[in-house]
């Protein structure tokens, strides 16, 4: 028989799902694919079950329906005074995922090169391959996880069509300086590139940080793409609604690769996003110190545990090193240990790396109920202490 794609081929299970699986295998507790264990605002979900019984149900506009349009345009303007067209430049998509496939396969030409941040979201390589680029890495590592101008000079050149950024940071919860984005701003502009801005965590920064989108530099308003997920902003993961931001011709080849990819997405669920983006600032303010409350209850029981536990400064991610445990092997045969043994599950972070070397390091989800991120932390315990 023929072979299939040989790209897709050389790719196994995503790490979210085998540890998932593992997870439940085991009866452990999930810290590691990442998705919020409560149901998310019980008014956002009726408003999806409402449209349900009482919209329309056919097909919505290819663009997503205008009220979401427009609820994200408010938002662009509300959190970061970006002055957007709903109408012409904003497109909803079936997840911040397809977002990221639509705008990919619809920037990138066979043999384009595309910069790549490391430690790297799963999805990204994969769809860079896919439609033909060629990635060209930088590589960041702990403690510090800091970009520097040698190294995007080193991978930068005329060939360059794109850089993907994601801010903050999966898995290292990173929030890229506004030093840091000005840097890479001077890049893209110099080297006649756009910016794919994957932001599905814009709401979930803690410390007092805010925001802020590489599209609000000078001269970025027409070379970046900034894509946001409803899952990670109404804590609802499975309802798969993104949306992309871009100037209108940056949106329009996007919106070819859309039209055949997912064409369009629920739309009851799309009427639901509308109402929740425009929830007064009480909602965006309680996620995310909610979210900072859990952060610091799983940073600190880590530490007591003897984790080296890095900084986290966003997202739903918290990264640490388990060598100072004494457990000798690397990060997956960890993963693997804590599910079975200590019926926890975390995911390694040298799946976020193409060459190996950083294998000492896990990554736990806390976007989860106090007591659930409590009751992983005594298993821990048990397991590590007796
Ligand atoms: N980008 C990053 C960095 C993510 O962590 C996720 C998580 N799921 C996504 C994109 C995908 O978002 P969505 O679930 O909306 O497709
Ligand atoms: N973004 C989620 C994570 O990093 C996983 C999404 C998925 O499983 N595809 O855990």
């Amino acid at each position: 028989m023929k072979e299939f794609n040989n790209v897709l081929r050389s790719y196994g299970t995503t790490i979210f799902e085998v540890m998932s699986r593992l997870a439940q295998e085991n009866g452990a507790i999930n810290l590691g694919q990442g998705f919020p264990d409560g149901n998310g605002p019980p008014d956002v979900v009726r408003v999806a079950c409402e449209y349900l019984e009482t919209g329309v149900n056919q097909y919505p506009s290819m663009m997503g329906i205008p009220p979401l349009r427009e609820a994200v345009a408010n938002i662009n303007k509300r959190f970061y005074g970006l002055e957007i067209d709903g109408s012409v430049e904003v497109m909803v998509t079936s997840g911040g995922t397809e977002a990221l496939a639509s705008s990919l396969f619809a920037l990138i030409e066979p043999g384009d090169e595309v910069v790549l941040i490391e430690p790297l979201y799963d999805s990204y390589l994969p769809i860079v391959r896919r439609a033909g680029g060629v990635a060209k890495f930088i590589r960041l590592e702990p403690p510090n996880w800091s970009l520097t101008e040698s190294s995007l000079a080193s991978v930068f050149s005329d060939r360059t069509k794109l850089i993907l950024l994601n801010s903050p940071m999966n898995p290292c919860s990173k929030v890229f300086t506004t030093e840091e984005l000005s840097l890479i701003a001077s890049f893209v502009s110099k080297y006649d590139s756009y910016a794919v801005c994957d932001e599905v965590y814009e709401h979930l920064l803690f410390d007092g940080l805010k925001h802020v989108p590489l599209m609000t530099l000078p001269g970025m308003r027409e070379r970046c793409i900034r894509i946001g997920s409803a899952g990670k902003t109404f804590s609802l993961t499975g309802w798969k609604v993104g949306y992309i931001t871009a100037q209108l011709n940056l949106l329009n080849p996007i919106a070819k690769a859309h039209q055949f990819l997912t064409f369009t997405t629920p739309p009851n669920l799309q009427a639901a996003v509308a109402y929740g983006l425009s929830k007064d600032d009480h909602y965006f303010k309680t996620l995310s110190s909610g979210l900072e409350r859990c952060r610091d209850l799983l940073a600190n029981g880590l530490k007591n545990l003897g984790f080296e536990v890095m900084p986290c400064h966003g997202s739903y991610f918290i990264t640490a090193d388990f060598r100072p445990l004494g457990f000798e092997g690397n990060d997956e045969e960890f993963c693997r240990h804590i599910t079975v043994e200590a019926k926890v599950a975390a995911v390694p972070v040298s799946a976020f790396y193409q060459g190996g070397g950083v294998d000492n390091f896990v990554r736990f989800c806390f976007c989860k109920e106090e007591k659930t991120l409590m009751k992983a932390l005594d298993r821990l315990r048990k397991h590590f202490n007796g």
